[in-house]
């Protein structure tokens, strides 16, 4: 099947002729191929969503909340189904892909309250006879730009708010699993969206750069690896775009000797090893401190026995990694790690999976006695790998998460109030989770790293999220009931 954009309310091959193979992760075949949009097709879609702004920034906020409830229960009562197609095209196992379809929900069901959201301020009297209020507009066609990992759920944190908002969408997913894009485009049209307001154009770099140069398009969300972060940082915000850049991470789990060694160990496995790796979230790096290094062996013995198979086998813990070139990098990186002095304590270098030889399988991986200068510590892997590096204390570790470039997220395993304070406090990175591996803040929060993992002011969705989509007006108002209350002067205006 040749998978093509979605513009205005139907599939479209629009002038695309370039297409690239669509891989099943678990078998290794080609699945589908996805058109790649030349810049003319941005640029219809970017007119085709400028044309819908225009009704649909008049909307009501019932009428728009009425098409997101049904968009809610559109996507509830097909969450199996989508999951499927995640499953499919990533390669995470459905329990996972489900769990990246409720997460999204949520950013919908928080979107369903924008009449909450987007109530302004009034201050009576002001002034004498003055009165002043302020209240937020939508900005008008904004696109987002999603990475492969999560093909559901990172578009999920942005098309909800801005649509809610009274924006109009351009979505750019990743060209590697594009199919839940369609499928959800298809289900915001049967909520009743107006055509026109939720868009997809598939593509790759041409895509992108023609949308970060397109005179309509007033905002880009991304969400990606640092480097391509990074320039899409600069060049929308050289074109004058408000741009929210979200980048790769290494997120550190520091270990400290008062922890319940057991607990820490499971919560490093599913977190280092699930979605094998593929989670800007996961865990990459376990600190271990002190007498706390007895944690090896336990996640060690547990990586070994993380059940390596299909996402649709019910059995499968952890799938394939997104390609062929993804596992070989893995790999590669793993061996680096070796010859640079890791020790391996478990290899998943050689895992094949049964019936499954052609899949882009890479077994749980646990490296020890990393050190920061290691390449396996220095680059995001973005597989099932867990480097651990030792340190002497608590601040020696804080101080490691506080060198590195990134500040996505982070952990802690203790059993000590007064150490999980003094952590929070302490390390420069935007999430953080106390005895909890994975602290993706909730919908009603918002989603944001520091440093290298952020680019531009904003956080994504929840209340940052509204903010980035809208802009604010402040009106200062009088109506004069007689001559004598509008007594105008020449300096400049202060209360009275
Ligand atoms: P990626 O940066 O390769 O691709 C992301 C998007 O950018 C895709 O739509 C892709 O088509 C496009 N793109 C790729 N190269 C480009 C280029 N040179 N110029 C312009 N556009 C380009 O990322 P990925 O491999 O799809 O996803 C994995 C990365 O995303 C990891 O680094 C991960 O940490 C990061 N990520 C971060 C978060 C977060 O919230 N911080 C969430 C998920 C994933």
């Amino acid at each position: 099947m040749i998978l093509e954009h979605w513009i205005g309310g139907r599939f479209t091959g629009g002038d695309s002729t370039r297409r690239a193979p669509v891989h099943q992760p678990a078998t290794g075949e080609v699945r589908h191929e996805v058109l790649l949009a030349e810049r003319s097709d941005v640029d219809t879609a970017v007119r085709v969503a400028a044309a819908a702004f225009r009704d649909w920034s008049q909307s009501s906020l019932s009428a728009r909340t009425t098409i997101l409830f049904r968009f809610r229960e559109l996507i509830n009562a097909h969450r199996t189904e989508l999951a499927e197609i995640v499953s499919d095209e990533h390669g995470k196992v459905l329990s996972d892909a489900a769990g990246e379809v409720q997460r999204g929900l949520e950013v919908i069901e928080f979107a369903c309250g924008i009449p909450q959201l987007l109530k302004g301020s009034f201050s009576d009297q002001a002034s004498a006879g003055v009165d002043v209020f302020s209240y937020r507009e939508p900005l008008g066609v904004v696109a987002g730009i999603t990475p492969f990992n999560f093909p559901a759920m990172v578009p999920m944190w942005m098309h909800p708010i801005a649509i809610a908002c009274g924006n109009t969408f351009v979505l750019k997913p990743s060209e590697r699993d594009p199919s839940p894009a369609g499928f959800v485009a298809r289900l915001w049209q049967r909520a009743g969206l107006p055509d026109g307001v939720f868009n997809v154009v598939h593509g790759d770099r041409e895509a992108v750069d023609a949308i970060l140069a397109h005179p309509g398009v007033a905002a880009v969300s991304f969400v990606g690896s640092t480097p391509v972060a990074r320039h899409i940082h600069r060049e929308a915000s050289a074109a004058g775009k408000r741009v929210q850049a979200l980048g790769g991470a290494k997120n550190h789990a520091v270990i400290l000797p008062d922890a319940d060694l057991d607990f820490a160990a499971e919560h490093l496995v599913a977190s280092a090893f699930g979605s094998a790796g593929e989670r800007c979230m996961a865990v990459s790096a376990a600190v271990a401190v002190g007498s706390a290094a007895a944690v090896v062996d336990l996640v060690a013995e547990r990586a070994a026995k993380v059940r390596v198979g299909p996402g649709r086998d019910p059995a499968s813990e952890m799938g394939p990694v997104i390609t062929a070139a993804a596992k070989q990098r893995i790999e590669g990186l793993i061996s680096m790690g070796e010859r640079q002095g890791a020790a391996v304590a478990a290899d998943g270098r050689r895992d094949t999976v049964p019936g499954y030889e052609g899949g882009f399988f890479v077994g749980p991986t646990v490296l020890d006695r990393v050190t920061t200068g290691m390449d396996v510590y220095r680059e995001e892997i973005f597989g099932p790998v867990l480097s651990v590096i030792r340190a002497g204390d608590a601040d020696e570790a804080i101080n490691m998460i506080n060198n590195n470039p990134y500040g996505n997220g982070t952990a802690l395993f203790t059993s000590s109030g007064a150490a999980a304070r003094r952590f929070q406090r302490g390390v420069h990175v935007g999430m953080i989770g106390i005895n909890v591996p994975i602290p993706v803040p909730m919908a009603y929060y918002s989603f944001g790293g520091w440093k290298d993992s952020l680019f531009g002011q904003s956080p994504i969705y929840g209340p940052e999220g509204v903010a980035f989509y809208t802009r604010s007006k402040v009106i200062t108002q009088r109506w004069p009931e007689t001559a004598a209350a509008s007594e105008a002067s020449l300096h400049f205006p202060t209360a009275r």
